[in-house]
């Protein structure tokens, strides 16, 4: 068996060997990042049907995303060793897709709500009901009550001590109680519904726990509570469990997820085999040594080090740009070189990953303008879609068009009005009368309120003060004038992980602005930019498979693996998140919503990611962090900081490291020097502006308690 898949280049080491024999019993295989742990399971599913003649239909391998999923059936369809039909018959399933088809295949017919869409629409609706709309947002909300199903708190047990509880207890449940009457189920549902179906149908149970002779699942480390129970209930009976995973990629501690389901396994199933492997086969020397610098330092971990095989490859780049500007300029420049007519790659081989969608803003923006080609695996829209930036805009397109109806409109809820009655009232007034500024009419509004009528008069006064102003500024009016305000008051509830994403949106929005002189030439970019992406989603989705430069959030990340990768925003405040800085002030609520009870445990989990986007990476690395973000000045990454400073150095205190260093004075380009051979280097060309580039030292920022 194996010397068939030596033929084909596969050549397994020896624990992957021992953990593909695995024959009957738990066994939990614990390993670093591109270890092999994903193609063991893959290698052990033909291993068992060719060797061991276990009917394929016998073997159910899980994953988390669809995307990881495709992939494994992909390459079970690609192995050597097995037939078409065999690969077929094996289930390979994402979590939920295994749960619809059990629900099924048992006559319900529910159907399943997305993550956004109606169940939002319905969510909003319930909200305005029962008058909190003013008070949260529903994607706080929503993420809240996933976490209580998922670690499976019914609702009813809820508590309901102050106002609050109340309130939410009675929205969570008035959901629930419309899915159930209008015959539907969301994501969490279909876990949960199965779990109920399992639990109440013995007969069912058995007959899956002895159709599923062997059960795999991988990413084990990132299974919630439902899940966890779920793949105990059907490994019951059998026990021939297999879980991969590895505890310093759990990133999905808001889900539900606990590393104690991996790091207790073995106290679950006594006797259980554990299989370490420490091979890293996916990425060169310098990048698997980058990612144990990074990892190590985190304390609620097993301690483990991976070995590399590869050579050392490429020396992963790191640049501390002036801006989110030069930082995408940089990115597009490196893929352009690259992928330029006889160029080494295509663009299917580059990745960009980053910590939250909003830093992704530039860089999206200047793809769209090179016209690079690029895949955005985040939910699709645009940034100026967002809805906390609409009422913004319709502001500043009022500034240059006092009759503009749409945006007159967009805006009317931070006036405190109804939308369709206020709007009603103005088209009437406007045919009647035919105002140079419709909004004026609206202090004619009936019943209108003392404290109304004022807003009204200021915000005509706020608008028409914006005429000559700069973009920037005139954001920055306009959130001082009223918008942090609306945004304040709106939302009673401490929601300060929401909040933050809040600002950082409106922030974002303010840095997009700054790089225009003119109001008009700013919402001119913003129309362009809007036609240019609802272009590139089209062809999309006439040719999905063409080759693409894949851009996505760590998060989305986990399991797969790219030739290029670059992690942008390595500064503090984005990477670790400012939410993760700030997790001490409200350790209070996060604790059921996060998992995460510390700062400490907050940071960790971002190291976590700063880990798994890192090991992503096959040949080329580069890590970019820039100064500037937002107008304010940031440090450096502590993750980045502490891994790319030797330790002698660090022990030393020194705050210096050798560097690469652009020669041009108004490039702020430079590259660590990691490796004896690249100190040893012929001078360089700068990849941000092609400049000679120099060997010196580099002060490095200062370290972060
Ligand atoms: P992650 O933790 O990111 O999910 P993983 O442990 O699942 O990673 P895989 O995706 O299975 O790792 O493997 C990483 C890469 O190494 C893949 O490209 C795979 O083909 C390759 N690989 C795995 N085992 C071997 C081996 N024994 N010899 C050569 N290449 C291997
Ligand atoms: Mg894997």
């Amino acid at each position: 068996f194996f010397r068939a898949f030596e033929q084909y280049g596969i050549s397994l080491n020896r624990p992957q060997i021992a953990a593909v024999r695995h024959n009957t019993g738990a066994a939990l295989l614990l390993a670093g990042a591109g270890s092999g742990k994903t193609s063991v399971l893959v290698c052990r599913t033909a291993y068992l049907i060719a060797v061991r003649s276990v009917q394929p239909q016998h073997i159910l391998l899980m994953t988390f995303s669809k995307k990881a999923a495709d992939e494994m059936r992909g390459r079970i369809r690609s192995l050597p060793v097995l037939d078409a039909r065999a690969a077929g018959g094996v289930e390979a399933r994402t979590f939920h897709s295994f749960c619809l088809q059990l629900l099924r295949g048992r006559g319900y017919r529910q159907a399943i709500l997305g993550e956004t869409g109606q169940k939002h629409i319905f969510f909003k609706r319930l909200m305005r009901e029962l008058l909190l709309q003013n008070d949260y947002e529903p994607e706080t909300l929503l993420a809240r009550l996933s976490a209580i199903k998922l670690q499976m708190i019914s609702i009813n047990d809820l508590p309901e001590t102050t106002t609050e509880e109340k309130e939410l207890k009675l929205l969570f449940s008035r959901y629930e109680q419309w899915k159930k009457d209008m015959d539907k189920l969301d994501y969490d549902d279909l876990l949960l519904e199965a779990y109920r179906l399992l639990r109440d149908d013995p007969a069912l149970l058995a007959s899956l726990q002895s159709r599923f002779q062997y059960i795999m699942i991988d990413e084990f480390q990132d299974t919630n509570q439902v899940q966890y129970v779920l793949v105990q209930m059907l490994a019951d009976k059998h026990q021939n469990l297999m879980v991969v995973g590895d505890d310093d990629q759990t990133i999905y501690s808001f889900n539900g997820a606990r590393n104690d389901y991996i790091l207790n396994f073995e106290h679950q199933y006594p006797g259980a085999v554990t299989i370490v492997l420490d091979i890293n086969y996916r990425s060169t020397s310098t990048i698997v040594g980058l990612g144990n610098a990074i990892i190590q330092n985190n304390k609620l971990r097993k301690e483990k080090t991976l070995l590399a095989v590869k050579p050392k490859g490429v020396n992963p780049s790191y640049a501390r740009l002036k801006t989110t500007q030069d930082e995408a300029q940089l990115i597009a420049d490196t893929i352009i070189a690259q992928t330029a007519q006889g160029g080494k790659r295509s663009f299917g081989e580059f990745a960009v990953l980053f910590r939250t969608a909003s830093s992704s803003r530039a860089l999206i923006e200047l793809l769209l303008t090179r016209q690079l080609p690029f895949i955005d695996f985040g939910d699709g829209q645009l940034f100026y879609d967002q809805w906390a930036i609409k009422p913004l805009l319709a502001h500043l397109r009022l500034v240059m068009d006092r009759r503009n109806f749409d945006a007159m409109e967009t805006m009317l809820p931070t006036l405190y009005m109804n939308r369709e009655q206020a709007m009603a009232f103005i088209w009437n007034q406007d045919k009647q009368r035919a105002k140079k500024w419709p909004l004026i009419h609206l202090l004619e509004y009936p019943q209108l309120k003392d404290f109304q009528k004022d807003k009204i008069k200021e915000r005509i006064k706020l608008i028409k003060s914006l005429t000559e102003c700069k973009p920037a500024a005139a954001i920055t009016q306009l959130r001082q004038g009223f918008y942090d305000q609306f945004l304040e008051t709106s939302k009673r509830h401490e929601v300060t992980e929401h909040k933050e994403g809040l600002k950082e949106v409106l922030d974002e929005f303010e840095a997009a602005a700054s790089t225009f002189d003119t109001i008009e030439a700013f919402i001119k970019y913003i129309d362009d930019i809007t036609d240019k992406h609802a272009a590139v989603q089209q062809q999309q989705k006439h040719e999905p498979n063409r080759s693409a430069i894949s851009l996505m959030s760590i998060h989305k990340s986990k399991g797969l693996e790219f030739p290029v990768v670059f992690v942008i925003g390595a500064s503090e405040g984005i990477l670790p998140h400012s939410s993760a800085l700030a997790a001490d002030k409200h350790s209070d609520r996060s604790s059921i919503q996060t998992g995460n009870d510390t700062k400490a445990e907050a940071l960790e989990e971002e190291r976590r990611l700063v880990y798994v986007a890192v090991t992503r990476a096959q040949e080329e690395l580069y890590i970019s962090s820039p100064a500037l973000y937002r107008g304010k000045p940031t440090e450096l990454s502590r993750f980045i900081r502490s891994a790319f400073v030797a330790e002698q150095e660090a022990d030393a205190g020194a705050e210096t490291a050798l560097a690469w260093i652009c020669s041009s004075d108004s490039c702020q380009v430079w590259q660590r020097i990691i490796t004896y051979e690249d100190s040893q280097a012929a001078s360089r060309a700068c990849p941000m502006c092609n400049s000679p580039m120099e060997q010196g030292t580099k002060v490095l920022p200062k370290k972060s308690k």
